[in-house]
């Protein structure tokens, strides 16, 4: 008796570094192609017609068709840490805009983040400067902290919505517009409206004390 069929063989036909949507961060990947083969005694002898490509996470283990590697090219380190710096300066100071006043007690709570999480220390005067040229630019939220999102991961989302809600609340009270603010970040994070409740929830519960958590 002679067995006979076709199947499916996977061969790598490139690998390389990608941001992997599953892991929302730079990993390691091959890119298969799969293709169909006449098969005899189960021996795979004569290439058919190709079955498609994907590629393969080789952390997750995730497979995702070939155009996830097209998304953003992956950031340098140094080239990160600059956009970075740019979103948290440019959310912070919104945020502090939002409800339409500017108190003590925001700015020292905005350089205070800033400093804390940027390479490059600023002054208070040069804060000042940085709030006139936000205020006037006025610039949407989604600008600089689009560009960071696909390579921050859900604890480097959550320090700059805890970040927010500090700056929110410095002055005593979180209003309205404010909240609106911070769902707007959430949402160019992609991160859940459920997932925010819980941060402005645990966050209020501290007794609004002025303080935000980088752990
Ligand atoms: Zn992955």
């Amino acid at each position: 008796m002679i067995i006979f069929g076709t199947r499916g063989v996977k061969f790598k036909i490139d690998e390389g570094h990608f941001m992997c949507p599953q892991c929302a961060a730079e990993r390691p990947y091959k890119h298969k192609k799969v293709r169909r083969f006449f098969t005899l005694y189960f021996i795979p002898l004569i290439p058919l017609d190709s079955l498609g490509d994907f590629v393969e996470c080789q952390q997750c283990k995730g497979t995702f068709v070939s155009r996830v590697l097209d998304y953003k090219p992956s950031m340098g380190e140094n080239q990160f840490q600059s956009e970075y710096e740019k979103a948290m300066r440019h959310c912070m100071i919104m945020m502090m805009l939002a409800d339409g006043e500017i108190d003590e007690n925001e700015m020292e709570m905005v350089l205070n983040i800033i400093n804390k999480f940027g390479h490059n220390d600023i002054t208070m005067q040069e804060l000042e400067d940085l709030v006139e040229v936000v205020e006037h630019q006025n610039e949407p939220i989604q600008k600089y902290l689009s560009r960071i999102t696909p390579s921050l991961n859900e604890h480097g989302k959550e320090i700059i919505i805890k970040c927010a809600i500090a700056v929110a609340s410095s002055d005593g009270h979180v209003d309205d517009s404010e909240i609106a603010l911070i769902h707007e970040m959430a949402d160019t994070m992609e991160m859940s409206k459920y997932h925010i409740k819980g941060l402005l929830s645990e966050m209020s519960g501290n007794d609004r004390k002025h303080t935000f958590s980088d752990n």
